[in-house]
């Protein structure tokens, strides 16, 4: 057979053509609204000083309509109102827990809802966001894991995320008053929500290149813990692409335990999981890894396991946050004792490691790690299922 003609490649990263209907500003990078804004007519050379200017409306000032952008010119700004939307999903309900913590249900295009958590702490606060609606992955001490994946979300939706809790705190600053980490109401950001983030590595890099973006929410990167089960090939990219810290949901000391509650263990085991974190700290030029590890009674918290965790993780800078276990309805474990979490504890401590105990937050309300899920009804699973597929593996 004659090959065929050679294609020549488009490689332009111009739109030329917008798609149909308004675009979404919020989620956008840089370069990528640039080359919106080119598409749309901005000429090439006003087009950087425009994303400036609109960015900082954006990200700074929490401006949501092009009106209200006064350095820009008044006919620049209606052709902007025509072409493009400034929109965050929406907060369809928000519960406020006897602790202070507030949980969002956030519906997202399509009517799907996710949950976003805000934590305040003394001298900082810190938003729990979503990256998916629901979850591929089945770790089964998670409610989350109950539920099928309905869809990733957009850079937008999960930035969108703290630009609600935002609003919600009243927190966009007066020009040239941006408060200093320390004394802001929204502090850190903690992708512990929904979702395994790094199943969705794209929107979630874009959505914290933005969060971290000097001119806009500005959050340090030290200031951003990405959460995940063990997702080993994209663990080198976090560090590179988004250099945030890491968590890693270890919750187990021998293989055989850590398939059953964290069932991605059996594409990626603890050998092959601690080579990628050994790595990390100097990609990312961070100074340590958080291990989590959930405790669950008689299952992962003898004295014996924590002897071996400290063995397992010898080497690699690290805390451990030993997180006590979330119940919820249905849920095949209980919580370890306080007694048993505490000397548990005590080992890694005497080890040479940081173990915090970290304090469930919002029970109350339903928002402590782990326990969200979304109403969306037709993507529930019933345990059955979930244990029929762990089995199948
Ligand atoms: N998918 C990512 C991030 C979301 S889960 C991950 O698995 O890391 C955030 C943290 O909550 C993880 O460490 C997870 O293991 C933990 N978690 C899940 N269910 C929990 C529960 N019921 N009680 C306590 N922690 C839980
Ligand atoms: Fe998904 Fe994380 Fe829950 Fe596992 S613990 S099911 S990876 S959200």
């Amino acid at each position: 057979m004659e090959p065929s003609a050679p294609v020549t490649q488009d490689v332009l990263t111009i739109p030329r053509k917008l798609p149909e209907g308004p675009v979404n500003l919020v989620g956008l990078t840089r370069e990528g609204m640039r080359a919106t804004l080119i598409a749309a007519g901005t000429p090439e050379k006003q087009a950087r000083m425009r994303v400036t200017q609109i960015w900082q409306w954006i990200y700074q000032k929490g401006v949501r309509d092009f009106d209200a952008m006064t350095n820009l010119a008044k006919a620049y700004r209606a052709e902007l109102a025509e072409r493009f939307v400034i929109e965050v999903p929406e907060v369809v309900s928000r519960h406020i827990s006897e602790d202070g913590t507030r949980k969002y249900l956030v519906r997202i295009a399509g009517g799907h809802e996710v949950e976003t958590v805000y934590i305040p702490e003394e001298g900082r606060g810190t938003l729990c966001i979503s990256s998916q609606v629901g979850c591929t992955l089945t770790c089964s001490f998670c409610h989350t894991g109950t539920q099928k994946l309905v869809r990733n979300l957009t850079a937008g939706e999960i930035v969108g995320q703290v630009m609600i809790a935002r609003d919600d705190l009243g927190e966009w600053p007066e020009p040239g008053r941006a408060p200093k980490d320390e004394t802001r109401l929204l502090s850190n950001i903690v992708l512990m929500g929904m979702g395994e983030p790094l199943y969705n590595f794209e929107a979630v890099r874009d959505a914290m290149k933005i969060a971290m973006d000097g001119e806009g929410i500005s959050l340090s990167r030290r200031r951003i813990t990405l959460s995940t089960s063990g997702v080993v090939p994209e663990i080198a990219r976090t560090a590179e692409e988004i250099g945030c810290m890491l968590a890693v949901s270890f919750h187990a000391t021998t293989d055989e335990v850590r398939d059953r509650l964290v069932p991605i263990n059996k594409k990626w085991n603890i050998a092959t999981l601690l080579d990628a974190l050994r790595d990390y700290p100097r990609l990312s030029n961070s100074e340590r890894i958080t291990f989590e590890y959930v405790m669950l009674k008689g299952i992962n918290d003898s004295d014996e396991d924590a002897r071996r965790l400290v063995n397992l993780i010898r080497g690699i800078p690290a805390k451990i946050n030993l997180i006590p276990f979330n119940e919820w309805p249905g849920a095949p474990y209980e919580r370890s004792d306080e007694a048993r979490i505490r000397a548990f504890a005590d080992i890694v401590y005497k080890a040479g490691y940081a173990s915090p105990i970290r304090t469930p937050r919002g029970e109350d309300i339903m928002a402590a790690c782990g326990q969200l899920k979304s109403a969306t009804e037709r993507a529930r699973k019933s345990r059955a299922e979930i244990a029929a597929e762990v089995a199948r593996g």
